[in-house]
């Protein structure tokens, strides 16, 4: 049985988390990468849900509790100041449950996105984060960087694709399962067979998603 990855993006939408320089949002990017890593992650064996952008955080983890999901994966971009300056913190950090299934999830993670942006950062005690420690599954909690400097902001955007594969490498990596890289497949993000997605969790006893 495929292991059920549930990704839950940031869910506040504009105008929280503005990137610096740019048009765009936080809910927004983090979604898109999010459906990009689905894709990805199908195509390597997992079982992805992308998270009902209605539900609360708490609603989210509750519902990953009682479809007994495998893999609890917040995405998020960090911010420093309230957006009235350009901030001057940089790079990725994990906000890591502190038990050691998944603080090694999040090295995991960690160890792939870093090799795309450098961040001296690491993992930071995330116990007190609801969706660590409301959730009964390994949870990898990530700030892939901070969308407030114009820096790390123009580097998410333009790598969203590549954070998704690492994203992916990282949750091979923590399975002990070899990165596949799908090819001849144009992932746009958002392209996955949401239908089939949709049967293959009713198969596995996991209540219909509510997909926009
Ligand atoms: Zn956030």
């Amino acid at each position: 049985m495929p292991k059920a990855i549930y990704l839950s993006p940031e869910r506040r939408p504009a105008p929280h988390g503005k990137y610096w320089g740019y048009d765009t949002y936080e809910q927004e990017v983090c979604t898109d990468i999010a459906g990009r890593a689905a894709a990805l992650l199908a195509a390597n064996g997992f079982l992805p849900i992308l998270a009902d952008p209605a539900m609360t955080i708490r609603q989210r983890a509750q519902w990953a509790n009682k479809n007994k999901v495998d893999f609890y994966l917040p995405i998020h971009t960090n911010a420093s100041t309230d957006g009235s300056k350009e901030g001057i913190a940089t790079g990725c950090e994990m906000i890591a449950y502190q038990h050691p299934a998944s603080i090694r999830a999040n090295r995991c993670i960690y160890d792939e996105i870093t090799k795309l942006y450098p961040s001296k950062r690491g993992l930071k005690n995330g116990n007190a984060y609801t969706e660590n420690n409301l959730t009964e599954m390994v949870s990898a909690y990530i700030e892939i960087g901070f969308h407030d400097n114009r820096s790390d902001a123009a580097w998410i955007l333009s790598s969203r694709q590549q954070i998704a594969e690492a994203i992916t490498k990282g949750i091979c990596a923590y399975y002990g399962q070899e990165y596949i890289q799908p090819e001849d497949k144009p992932l746009g993000g958002r392209s996955i067979g949401l239908g089939e997605l949709v049967g293959l969790l009713r198969q596995q006893g996991i209540e219909a998603i509510r997909v926009n």
